[in-house]
């Protein structure tokens, strides 16, 4: 089977051409300008991870919401479960730029930072 994909791991954006066997494994790698491209399309063919930004609801601060980040990319499946969790906390002010709002979410060793400061 042959995959297209675009490699995100640089602003450049190489467009990628992924030959897996019928076990989903990579046989080769093409279109990529360097060596990130050739693990950047390992990794999405076989654990693909995204870094997930969104807000948090706060409680007593200037505004309703503060912008949060993952310290770290999480499993793409885990994504709505994350989302799921995210949605539920409400988080007291005062809040500090890089303060763990929610540690380890969903089991994923990946915390969730805020990303201003409230
Ligand atoms: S293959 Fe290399 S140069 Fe091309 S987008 Fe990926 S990281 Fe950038």
């Amino acid at each position: 089977m042959i995959k297209e994909m675009t490699c995100v791991a640089c602003p450049l954006g190489c467009q990628l051409t992924v030959e897996l066997n019928d076990k989903n494994e990579v046989l080769s790698v093409t279109g990529n300008t360097c060596k990130r491209g050739e693990q950047y399309a390992h990794d999405e063919c076989t654990n693909p991870v995204r870094m997930l930004t969104t807000t948090i609801k706060v409680n007593g601060g200037s505004l309703p919401v503060i912008p949060v980040k993952t310290s770290a990319p999480i499993p793409k499946g885990k994504m709505f479960d994350c989302m799921k969790v995210i949605n539920s906390e409400v988080v007291d002010a005062p809040i500090k730029m890089g303060e763990v709002l929610i540690s380890n979410i969903c089991d994923t060793g990946v915390d969730i930072v805020a990303t201003n400061e409230m």
